[in-house]
Protein backbone atom coordinates (compact mmCIF):
# COMPACT_ATOMS: atom_id res chain seq x y z
CA UNK A 1 0.00 0.00 0.00
CA UNK A 2 2.97 2.39 1.13
CA UNK A 3 4.56 1.68 -2.50
CA UNK A 4 1.42 2.58 -4.30
CA UNK A 5 0.44 5.88 -2.80
CA UNK A 6 4.10 6.46 -3.33
CA UNK A 7 3.42 5.78 -6.44
CA UNK A 8 0.42 8.28 -7.44
CA UNK A 9 2.30 11.15 -5.50
CA UNK A 10 5.01 10.57 -8.19
CA UNK A 11 1.81 10.21 -10.92
CA UNK A 12 0.31 13.62 -9.52
CA UNK A 13 3.59 15.50 -9.66
CA UNK A 14 4.62 14.68 -13.14
CA UNK A 15 1.26 15.27 -14.06
CA UNK A 16 1.20 18.45 -11.90
CA UNK A 17 4.83 19.91 -13.58
CA UNK A 18 3.88 18.93 -16.91
CA UNK A 19 0.50 21.30 -16.43
CA UNK A 20 3.19 24.09 -15.47
CA UNK A 21 5.06 23.18 -18.47
CA UNK A 22 2.48 23.43 -21.07
CA UNK A 23 3.09 26.13 -23.57
CA UNK A 24 -0.55 27.75 -22.70
CA UNK A 25 -0.15 28.17 -19.27
CA UNK A 26 3.51 29.56 -19.85
CA UNK A 27 2.36 31.87 -22.21
CA UNK A 28 -0.35 33.26 -19.94
CA UNK A 29 2.02 34.13 -17.16
CA UNK A 30 4.02 35.72 -19.57
CA UNK A 31 1.40 37.86 -20.92
CA UNK A 32 0.64 39.53 -17.43
CA UNK A 33 4.41 39.25 -16.87
CA UNK A 34 6.22 42.05 -15.12
CA UNK A 35 9.04 42.02 -17.22
CA UNK A 36 11.47 44.28 -15.27
CA UNK A 37 10.96 42.37 -11.80
CA UNK A 38 10.35 38.80 -12.46
CA UNK A 39 13.01 38.62 -15.07
CA UNK A 40 16.33 38.88 -14.45
CA UNK A 41 20.23 37.42 -15.95
CA UNK A 42 22.52 35.59 -15.26
CA UNK A 43 26.00 35.26 -16.48
CA UNK A 44 28.59 32.92 -17.58
CA UNK A 45 32.52 33.45 -18.56
CA UNK A 46 33.77 32.71 -22.03
CA UNK A 47 37.39 31.99 -20.96
CA UNK A 48 40.30 33.33 -23.42
CA UNK A 49 42.67 30.33 -22.05
CA UNK A 50 45.52 31.25 -24.11
CA UNK A 51 45.59 34.49 -22.31
CA UNK A 52 43.63 33.18 -19.19
CA UNK A 53 41.37 36.02 -18.50
CA UNK A 54 37.78 36.19 -19.00
CA UNK A 55 37.31 37.54 -23.11
CA UNK A 56 33.23 38.12 -22.35
CA UNK A 57 29.91 36.78 -20.41
CA UNK A 58 27.12 35.44 -22.01
CA UNK A 59 24.29 36.55 -20.56
CA UNK A 60 21.34 34.05 -19.62
CA UNK A 61 17.72 34.78 -19.09
CA UNK A 62 16.20 33.52 -15.72
CA UNK A 63 12.58 33.80 -14.67
CA UNK A 64 10.58 33.51 -12.15
CA UNK A 65 6.88 34.01 -12.42
CA UNK A 66 4.75 34.77 -9.01
CA UNK A 67 1.95 32.51 -10.81
CA UNK A 68 3.75 29.48 -11.97
CA UNK A 69 6.87 29.92 -10.29
CA UNK A 70 10.39 28.89 -11.81
CA UNK A 71 10.69 28.34 -15.84
CA UNK A 72 13.58 27.43 -17.76
CA UNK A 73 14.67 29.50 -20.84
CA UNK A 74 14.30 26.32 -22.66
CA UNK A 75 10.71 26.44 -22.17
CA UNK A 76 10.07 30.33 -22.15
CA UNK A 77 11.80 31.53 -25.47
CA UNK A 78 10.21 29.23 -27.51
CA UNK A 79 6.42 30.55 -26.11
CA UNK A 80 7.94 33.91 -26.37
CA UNK A 81 8.70 33.71 -29.95
CA UNK A 82 5.66 31.64 -31.05
CA UNK A 83 3.42 34.40 -28.74
CA UNK A 84 5.39 37.40 -30.53
CA UNK A 85 6.14 38.24 -26.82
CA UNK A 86 10.30 38.03 -27.39
CA UNK A 87 10.77 41.33 -28.45
CA UNK A 88 9.57 43.05 -25.21
CA UNK A 89 11.88 40.37 -23.60
CA UNK A 90 14.89 41.04 -25.48
CA UNK A 91 14.56 45.00 -25.02
CA UNK A 92 14.14 44.44 -21.27
CA UNK A 93 16.80 42.41 -21.15
CA UNK A 94 18.85 43.84 -23.28
CA UNK A 95 18.62 47.38 -21.22
CA UNK A 96 19.17 45.31 -18.03
CA UNK A 97 22.42 43.64 -19.05
CA UNK A 98 24.05 46.75 -20.94
CA UNK A 99 23.58 48.26 -17.12
CA UNK A 100 24.97 45.57 -15.55
CA UNK A 101 28.21 45.81 -17.90
CA UNK A 102 29.10 48.96 -16.17
CA UNK A 103 30.36 47.76 -13.33
CA UNK A 104 32.47 45.18 -15.51
CA UNK A 105 36.34 45.69 -16.95
CA UNK A 106 36.72 47.71 -20.29
CA UNK A 107 38.33 44.29 -21.65
CA UNK A 108 35.49 42.33 -21.07
CA UNK A 109 32.76 42.21 -23.50
CA UNK A 110 29.18 41.28 -23.34
CA UNK A 111 27.78 38.08 -25.68
CA UNK A 112 24.10 38.37 -25.63
CA UNK A 113 21.44 35.36 -26.95
CA UNK A 114 19.43 37.70 -29.47
CA UNK A 115 16.30 35.06 -31.27
CA UNK A 116 15.85 35.64 -35.20
CA UNK A 117 12.35 36.90 -34.38
CA UNK A 118 14.34 39.76 -32.86
CA UNK A 119 16.61 40.62 -35.89
CA UNK A 120 13.40 39.57 -38.37
CA UNK A 121 11.21 42.77 -36.72
CA UNK A 122 12.59 46.06 -38.65
CA UNK A 123 10.89 47.95 -35.38
CA UNK A 124 12.63 45.30 -33.36
CA UNK A 125 16.16 46.15 -34.94
CA UNK A 126 15.67 49.41 -34.68
CA UNK A 127 14.87 49.28 -30.72
CA UNK A 128 18.06 47.24 -30.50
CA UNK A 129 20.24 49.68 -32.24
CA UNK A 130 18.58 52.90 -29.99
CA UNK A 131 19.19 51.12 -26.86
CA UNK A 132 22.77 50.25 -27.78
CA UNK A 133 23.12 53.89 -28.48
CA UNK A 134 21.63 55.31 -25.25
CA UNK A 135 23.81 52.98 -23.20
CA UNK A 136 27.08 54.26 -23.95
CA UNK A 137 28.80 51.08 -24.10
CA UNK A 138 31.17 51.04 -26.74
CA UNK A 139 29.70 48.45 -29.73
CA UNK A 140 32.55 46.59 -30.35
CA UNK A 141 32.42 44.90 -26.37
CA UNK A 142 28.43 43.69 -27.64
CA UNK A 143 28.29 40.35 -29.12
CA UNK A 144 25.32 39.09 -30.24
CA UNK A 145 24.74 35.14 -30.22
CA UNK A 146 22.52 33.77 -33.01
CA UNK A 147 21.61 30.12 -33.38
CA UNK A 148 21.98 28.76 -36.88
CA UNK A 149 18.33 27.08 -36.47
CA UNK A 150 16.62 30.28 -36.72
CA UNK A 151 18.60 31.98 -39.21
CA UNK A 152 18.89 29.28 -41.37
CA UNK A 153 14.89 29.57 -41.97
CA UNK A 154 15.96 32.52 -44.37
CA UNK A 155 19.43 32.94 -45.22
CA UNK A 156 19.04 36.11 -47.26
CA UNK A 157 16.64 37.86 -44.98
CA UNK A 158 19.11 36.88 -42.23
CA UNK A 159 22.31 38.41 -44.01
CA UNK A 160 20.73 41.57 -44.52
CA UNK A 161 19.21 42.09 -41.12
CA UNK A 162 22.87 40.99 -39.50
CA UNK A 163 24.50 43.38 -41.63
CA UNK A 164 22.22 46.49 -40.26
CA UNK A 165 22.81 45.02 -36.78
CA UNK A 166 26.67 45.09 -37.67
CA UNK A 167 26.72 48.46 -39.23
CA UNK A 168 26.38 49.40 -34.94
CA UNK A 169 29.96 48.34 -34.72
CA UNK A 170 29.12 45.08 -32.11
CA UNK A 171 29.91 41.44 -32.84
CA UNK A 172 27.92 38.89 -34.56
CA UNK A 173 28.67 35.40 -33.06
CA UNK A 174 26.78 31.87 -34.51
CA UNK A 175 25.40 29.69 -31.81
CA UNK A 176 24.98 26.01 -31.23
CA UNK A 177 26.89 25.07 -34.23
CA UNK A 178 27.38 21.88 -35.23
CA UNK A 179 23.58 21.36 -34.51
CA UNK A 180 20.61 21.13 -37.10
CA UNK A 181 21.25 21.54 -40.33
CA UNK A 182 24.88 23.73 -40.19
CA UNK A 183 27.19 23.86 -42.74
CA UNK A 184 30.27 25.73 -43.00
CA UNK A 185 29.10 26.12 -46.57
CA UNK A 186 27.06 28.78 -45.82
CA UNK A 187 28.39 30.32 -42.88
CA UNK A 188 31.07 32.62 -45.04
CA UNK A 189 27.74 34.13 -46.28
CA UNK A 190 26.33 35.65 -42.74
CA UNK A 191 28.75 38.72 -41.33
CA UNK A 192 29.47 36.98 -38.11
CA UNK A 193 32.69 36.76 -36.79
CA UNK A 194 32.64 34.34 -34.06
CA UNK A 195 31.26 30.58 -34.33
CA UNK A 196 29.92 28.66 -30.72
CA UNK A 197 30.45 24.82 -31.38
CA UNK A 198 27.70 23.31 -29.47
CA UNK A 199 28.19 21.27 -26.60
CA UNK A 200 27.65 18.13 -28.28
CA UNK A 201 30.63 17.85 -29.63
CA UNK A 202 32.45 18.36 -26.38
CA UNK A 203 30.91 15.28 -24.47
CA UNK A 204 32.40 12.23 -25.98
CA UNK A 205 36.17 14.23 -27.52
CA UNK A 206 37.67 12.31 -24.66
CA UNK A 207 36.56 8.64 -25.62
CA UNK A 208 35.92 9.29 -29.31
CA UNK A 209 38.96 10.43 -31.89
CA UNK A 210 36.49 11.42 -34.37
CA UNK A 211 34.51 14.15 -32.46
CA UNK A 212 37.85 15.97 -31.48
CA UNK A 213 38.92 15.62 -35.27
CA UNK A 214 35.54 17.44 -36.14
CA UNK A 215 36.25 20.03 -34.00
CA UNK A 216 39.93 20.73 -35.07
CA UNK A 217 38.58 20.56 -38.62
CA UNK A 218 35.76 23.55 -37.33
CA UNK A 219 38.68 25.43 -35.68
CA UNK A 220 40.62 25.32 -38.81
CA UNK A 221 38.02 26.18 -40.95
CA UNK A 222 36.87 29.18 -38.79
CA UNK A 223 40.50 30.21 -38.50
CA UNK A 224 40.88 30.49 -42.17
CA UNK A 225 37.41 32.41 -42.62
CA UNK A 226 38.28 35.03 -40.39
CA UNK A 227 36.39 33.87 -37.33
CA UNK A 228 37.25 33.18 -33.47
CA UNK A 229 36.04 30.10 -32.06
CA UNK A 230 34.24 29.35 -28.38
CA UNK A 231 33.48 25.78 -27.22
CA UNK A 232 30.53 25.53 -25.19
CA UNK A 233 30.37 22.76 -22.27
CA UNK A 234 34.05 22.16 -21.09
CA UNK A 235 32.81 20.22 -18.01
CA UNK A 236 36.36 18.70 -17.52
CA UNK A 237 39.86 19.30 -16.83
CA UNK A 238 40.21 16.47 -19.54
CA UNK A 239 38.41 18.09 -22.22
CA UNK A 240 39.82 21.46 -21.41
CA UNK A 241 43.12 19.89 -22.05
CA UNK A 242 42.43 18.40 -25.12
CA UNK A 243 40.86 21.03 -26.49
CA UNK A 244 43.26 23.45 -25.84
CA UNK A 245 46.06 20.77 -27.34
CA UNK A 246 44.10 20.96 -30.45
CA UNK A 247 44.33 24.83 -30.58
CA UNK A 248 41.17 25.73 -28.60
CA UNK A 249 41.29 29.55 -27.70
CA UNK A 250 38.00 30.06 -26.03
CA UNK A 251 35.68 28.10 -24.48
CA UNK A 252 32.66 28.43 -21.53
CA UNK A 253 31.23 25.52 -19.51
CA UNK A 254 30.92 24.46 -16.38
CA UNK A 255 34.80 23.48 -15.54
CA UNK A 256 35.20 27.24 -15.41
CA UNK A 257 32.09 28.53 -14.06
CA UNK A 258 28.30 28.06 -13.56
CA UNK A 259 26.54 31.01 -14.76
CA UNK A 260 25.94 33.62 -11.74
CA UNK A 261 23.98 36.99 -10.98
CA UNK A 262 25.74 39.82 -11.65
CA UNK A 263 26.77 40.28 -7.68
CA UNK A 264 28.61 37.42 -7.53
CA UNK A 265 30.39 37.48 -11.09
CA UNK A 266 31.60 41.10 -9.54
CA UNK A 267 33.02 39.98 -6.14
CA UNK A 268 34.69 37.01 -8.58
CA UNK A 269 36.30 39.57 -10.73
CA UNK A 270 37.62 42.14 -7.70
CA UNK A 271 35.22 45.04 -9.82
CA UNK A 272 33.11 45.42 -6.77
CA UNK A 273 35.38 46.96 -4.77
CA UNK A 274 36.14 49.80 -8.34
CA UNK A 275 32.37 50.97 -8.19
P1 LIG B 1 22.72 28.65 -25.10
O1 LIG B 1 22.75 30.06 -25.58
O2 LIG B 1 23.37 27.63 -25.96
O3 LIG B 1 23.34 28.70 -23.65
C1 LIG B 1 24.09 27.63 -23.09
C2 LIG B 1 23.25 26.82 -22.12
O4 LIG B 1 24.07 25.74 -21.61
C3 LIG B 1 22.79 27.59 -20.89
O5 LIG B 1 21.56 27.02 -20.47
C4 LIG B 1 23.90 27.28 -19.89
O6 LIG B 1 23.49 27.43 -18.55
C5 LIG B 1 24.20 25.84 -20.22
N1 LIG B 1 25.59 25.47 -19.90
C6 LIG B 1 26.67 26.26 -19.80
N2 LIG B 1 27.79 25.54 -19.54
C7 LIG B 1 27.40 24.24 -19.47
C8 LIG B 1 28.11 23.02 -19.21
O7 LIG B 1 29.31 22.97 -19.00
N3 LIG B 1 27.37 21.87 -19.24
C9 LIG B 1 26.02 21.89 -19.45
N4 LIG B 1 25.39 20.72 -19.43
N5 LIG B 1 25.33 23.02 -19.70
C10 LIG B 1 26.02 24.19 -19.70
P2 LIG B 1 20.29 27.93 -20.11
O8 LIG B 1 20.73 29.12 -19.30
O9 LIG B 1 19.25 27.04 -19.53
O10 LIG B 1 19.79 28.48 -21.52
C11 LIG B 1 19.25 27.62 -22.48
C12 LIG B 1 19.06 28.31 -23.80
O11 LIG B 1 18.03 29.30 -23.71
C13 LIG B 1 20.30 29.07 -24.28
O12 LIG B 1 21.19 28.17 -24.88
C14 LIG B 1 19.67 30.04 -25.26
O13 LIG B 1 19.45 29.42 -26.51
C15 LIG B 1 18.34 30.34 -24.61
N6 LIG B 1 18.44 31.61 -23.87
C16 LIG B 1 18.86 31.86 -22.62
N7 LIG B 1 18.78 33.16 -22.30
C17 LIG B 1 18.31 33.78 -23.42
C18 LIG B 1 18.00 35.14 -23.75
O14 LIG B 1 18.18 36.09 -22.96
N8 LIG B 1 17.50 35.38 -25.02
C19 LIG B 1 17.31 34.37 -25.92
N9 LIG B 1 16.81 34.67 -27.15
N10 LIG B 1 17.60 33.08 -25.64
C20 LIG B 1 18.08 32.79 -24.41
CA1 LIG C 1 24.18 31.40 -26.43
CA1 LIG D 1 24.96 27.54 -27.41
CA1 LIG E 1 21.65 26.04 -26.96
Amino acid sequence: AKEGSRGTAICFALEHEAQLRSHAVIEQALRSADLETEFSLVYQPIMDVVEQRVDAYEALARWTSPTIGKVSPGDFIVVAERSGLIRDVTRALLRKALADMAAWPMEVSLSFNLSAHDIASSACRADIKDIVRESGVAPDRIIFELTETGLMRDLVDARDALSELKGLGVRIALDDFGTGYSSLSYVHKLPITRLKIDRSFVTSICEDQASLNIIRAIIDLARNLGFSCVIEGVETTDQMLLLRSAGCRFMQGYLFQKPLPREEIEALSGVAAAI
